[in-house]
């Protein structure tokens, strides 16, 4: 796969991808951090890792209302991505 010159790197992704769920970034720069994604496994899992948590920020108000099921969900999300890691 080519690398296009515009193209964020893995540390860039990883620092905007909370902006970027956000929907608080600008076309150019979205598009950037969604073409970083959709080919950097890493990044994705990351980003999909990112997406629950902010899901369940927004769910869970006040915090400790948040369903255990979606907790335990997301640590064992967390785990998997470590295993996945170490391999
Ligand atoms: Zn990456």
């Amino acid at each position: 796969m080519s690398h296009h010159l515009d193209e964020a790197d893995c540390s860039e992704a990883l620092h905007r991808v909370f902006e970027y769920l956000d929907g608080e970034m600008g076309s150019d720069d979205s598009a950037k951090i969604a073409a970083h994604l959709a080919h950097c496994a890493a990044c994705l899992q990351q980003y999909d890792l990112d997406t629950m948590v902010k899901a369940l920020v927004k769910r869970s108000c006040p915090p400790e209302s948040a369903p255990t099921h979606l907790r335990a969900m997301i640590v064992q999300r967390i785990t998997t991505i470590e295993v996945r890691y170490s391999d």
